[in-house]
């Protein structure tokens, strides 16, 4: 699954949504968790100093949880009268009664009285002044064990309790504290809500990327679907290049660009297979056939002789078909085996002017031969070959009485072997596929001569294989001019 494509690009946007969703959302959460707090925190710390602020309006002896000291009678006035008599003082009660939370300490929407704020205040001694609204089980014990600062302190106890400690006027101890117990659950309800967001986004967001994923993979997909569909019986489908993006239309054309390559290659070696069992079927069909004749009743002497030789010439022109398929055969395969060596070009091909003299007189053509001396490197064997075909040609093709010009020059640095015949020459449209195997422009002549129609693919494969060229030209009726041009090693002139 891991090597698929689609899957990776699947598990990528997958990990990257996933990843910013969490980040996001728990950033976001965060936030809110935060604010949330400060807000009771803030409240908190507002309502210990309200609490403070109201107790040092009290006389000192109610902070220390003592009645306020009786009010002494006013002095007489300088007549003699006595004043108005002082208004009595207030109880402890009385003062204490004014000690409670500030109006906005309720939180909105605070339903819940075990949610609402509660305070506590206390003497320096310990003695409870005041406290409401204090939650069931709240041990006071617990809270005077702890330290007691002039500024509001902050902390957090046991049954979610947010408490607010400080000492007030004359050794007081003021607590303000609030359940968080609504706090918690509204950040819990936000929590499911928020993973449930997160989990919609990112069920949405894996279904958006599955899409994209699937268009993305799919050219991929419907190249491998063509290339699958492609057998040696038909190689004919080709990708569609308009419904390819733009990153893949040049993979999409190499990929035709090889498919019809493949298509001619597969095409050239089925007609390659057809052609040689054709041309080996011939002489296997005469020396059967002949032989079935000679063996039909009994014949003289001269008889059965006519009858070998027929087979002998079958036999020989079956050799020459398998000596040039053997050679073809060396030629495709790699370079390994094609040992070059430094040769004087103009040696091997006076060798075979030399060889082939016999039958150009035979046949009264005049071989004239100009050979610049030059050194190739190349392989004497195969370029004797060649050189025997391409005159054998220019004799075979010839007109009685007609000439050969074998001529070796050197051009920019390149040895150019010209073979030029005045024979009979080769229609025009004929020259394209000249060099193809088993081409042969006159069938007829040419099986005449035992020729196999090999002969220019040998010499195009030798050819190649010493980086150089061969080209023809040929004016039917007049003659033909075959030029080979090889690359130069040294030039002995
Ligand atoms: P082989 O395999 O024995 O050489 P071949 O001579 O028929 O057989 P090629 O040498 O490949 O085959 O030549 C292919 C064809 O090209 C010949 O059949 C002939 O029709 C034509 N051809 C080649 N050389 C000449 C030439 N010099 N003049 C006219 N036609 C030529
Ligand atoms: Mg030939």
């Amino acid at each position: 699954m891991f090597k698929s494509l689609r899957w990776k690009l699947q598990f990528f946007y997958s990990t990257l949504l996933a990843t910013v969703i969490i980040c996001s959302g728990s950033v976001f959460y965060y936030q809110v968790w935060r604010s949330t707090f400060a807000e009771v925190d803030r409240r908190l710390e507002a309502s210990a100093l309200y609490l403070d602020v109201t107790l040092r309006s009290f006389p000192p002896p109610i902070q220390q949880g003592l009645e306020a000291p009786p009010m002494l009678p006013p002095p007489l006035r300088p007549d003699g009268t006595a004043p108005p008599p002082p208004r009595p003082r207030r109880s402890k009660e009385q003062f204490l009664e004014e000690l409670r939370l500030p109006q906005d300490s309720n939180f909105p929407g605070e339903v819940n009285p075990d949610d609402q704020p509660y305070f506590l205040v206390m003497t320096s001694n310990d003695m409870l002044l005041k406290k409401e609204f204090v939650p069931l089980g709240y041990s006071e014990a617990q809270s005077l064990a702890e330290q007691f600062y002039p500024q509001p302190t902050l902390t957090m106890l046991e049954n979610k309790l947010r408490e607010v400690r400080m000492i007030g006027p004359s050794g007081s101890k003021i607590i303000v504290g609030k359940s968080l117990r609504r706090e918690t659950i509204q950040l819990r309800n936000i929590a499911i809500q928020f993973t449930a967001i997160g989990l919609a986004f990112l069920v949405l967001g894996v279904g958006i990327s599955f899409a994209i994923a699937y268009r993305m993979v799919r050219p991929i997909t419907q190249m491998s679907v063509t290339a699958e569909l492609l057998s040696e019986k038909d190689m004919s489908k080709r990708l569609d290049l308009n419904h390819v993006d733009s990153e893949l239309a040049g993979l999409a054309e190499v990929l035709n660009r090889l498919f019809s390559r493949l298509e001619a290659s597969f095409s050239r070696q089925r007609q390659f297979t057809a052609d040689a069992s054709h041309e080996l079927r011939t002489p296997l069909t005469v020396i059967r056939s002949v032989s079935e004749l000679a063996l039909s009743q009994v014949r003289s002497p001269t008889e059965y002789q006519e009858t070998i030789e027929v087979s002998l010439k079958a036999a020989e022109r079956m050799t020459n078909l398998v000596n040039g398929l053997l050679a073809l055969a060396r030629l495709d395969s790699s370079n390994a085996d094609f040992n070059l060596q430094l040769i004087s070009f103009n040696d091997v091909v006076s060798e075979s002017i030399g060889l082939l003299g016999a039958m150009a007189s035979e046949r009264k053509v005049g071989l004239i031969a100009d050979l610049h001396s030059v050194q190739i490197f190349g392989n004497s064997e195969s370029l004797s070959r060649m050189i025997d075909n391409l005159i054998t040609n220019a004799i075979i093709y010839n007109k009685p009485g007609g000439k050969v010009f074998i001529t070796i020059r050197i051009h920019d640095d390149k040895a150019v072997l010209e073979i030029k015949d005045t024979g009979v020459g080769i229609p025009e449209e004929h020259l394209p596929f000249l060099f193809e195997r088993f081409y042969r422009v006159d069938k007829a002549r040419s099986r005449l001569s035992g020729g196999s129609g090999l002969g220019l693919a040998i010499c195009k494969g030798v050819i190649e294989k010493h980086n150089g060229t061969i080209t023809v030209q040929s004016i039917f009726g007049e003659g033909t001019t075959f030029r080979i041009q090889l690359p130069v090693f040294k030039n002995l002139d």
